[in-house]
């Protein structure tokens, strides 16, 4: 009922972070999503397995989708969609740069078209492109933003499996949560499993309540194509919204001192828009003592790290 196509290298690995842990007074681990394999990775790859089965399945012969202009899962999505052969068309909000660089550099190695829009007009300008590429016989499909649609939330429902079937037990999975399909999924997952532990996302863009009641509904939908009876409110989802900074995109101190941290002693890469926030969150948690000192931490890698080398934030970051 739900095809997928095998794109990612996965299993991803579960690695022990012993060296934070020692910083922090906790048990940290990593689960590797920025090596989901192709295009450097990202959580991005496990949702496309699902929605991009769905478009070859509906017939499809290109792929539209939207995002900013360092986005990852643009990039992702540009790369399997080169792999499956089928033309891709992204439609970003802001202007082209002289120079590409980060994750729109590789838009264009991938040979995918771009469409440039106003923030304001994105959405405007998605339809429209959709309409044109309709009319011309290309046979679109059109992937909203994030892939964070029921069909790409299976990705992270597997994800969890996944987790489960790698044997290592922890107290809290943290993530990095935006359009919802990540954390809706784990916490599918984790319902399905019966898991005990609790699943914490920190909000990169949305009030939390707002966050809530997107990883809630979500949920339930995906709940819904996998014929799953459950019942998911907005108070069973765990999300921190203290952590917005000065808005989506827009790298702070606590990201850059996040990523350093992580670099400097796992020799480990974040990214400046999602990871980078999401694990400056779990620091500042852990120094106030938000987990019990015998507890065990999952951080779930998103991936990202392309956005590492765009101009916006390289020059920024050390
Ligand atoms: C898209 C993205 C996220 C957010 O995932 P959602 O499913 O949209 O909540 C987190 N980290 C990275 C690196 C991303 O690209």
């Amino acid at each position: 009922m739900n095809p997928r196509l095998r794109l990612g290298t996965l299993p991803t690995p579960v690695e022990p972070l012993p060296r934070l842990s020692a910083r922090l007074g906790c048990q940290l681990f990593v689960k590797r999503d920025d090596m989901t394999g192709i295009a450097f990775g990202g959580n991005k790859v496990r949702k496309l397995e699902f929605v991009l089965a769905d478009a070859v399945a509906h017939g499809a012969k290109t792929i539209i989708t939207v995002g900013a202009v360092q986005s990852n899962h643009c990039r992702i999505t540009a790369a399997l969609s080169a792999k499956l052969g089928l033309h891709c068309i992204l439609v970003l909000s802001g202007s082209p740069p002289e120079n590409p660089n980060g994750n729109l550099l590789l838009d264009y190695l991938l040979g995918t078209e771009i469409v440039w829009s106003t923030r304001e007009q994105r959405d405007e300008m998605l339809k429209q492109t959709f309409d044109e590429a309709w009319a011309a016989g290309k046979r679109p499909f059109l992937i909203p933003l994030g892939a964070s649609t029921p069909v790409g939330t299976l990705g992270y429902l597997e994800g969890f499996r996944e987790f489960i079937q790698q044997g290592v037990e922890v107290d809290w999975i943290v993530v990095a949560s935006s359009s919802a399909g990540t954390q809706a999924g784990l916490v599918l997952g984790a319902i399905q499993a019966g898991w005990n532990g609790r699943i914490l996302g920190i909000s990169i863009d949305h009030k939390a309540s707002v966050l809530q009641d997107m990883v809630a509904e979500l949920a339930m939908e995906t709940a819904d194509r996998v014929r799953q009876k459950v019942r998911i409110s907005r108070d069973m989802i765990r999300v921190s919204a203290d952590y917005l900074g000065d808005g989506y995109g827009i790298m702070g101190q606590s990201e850059k001192d996040a990523i350093q941290m992580f670099a400097r002693e796992e020799g480990l890469f974040l990214d400046p828009v999602y990871t980078g926030r999401a694990a400056a969150g779990m620091l500042d948690l852990a120094a106030n003592g938000f987990f019990k000192p015998h507890e065990r931490i999952l951080f779930w890698h998103t991936g990202g790290t392309p956005a590492l080398f765009a101009d916006s934030y390289a020059g920024d970051l050390v």
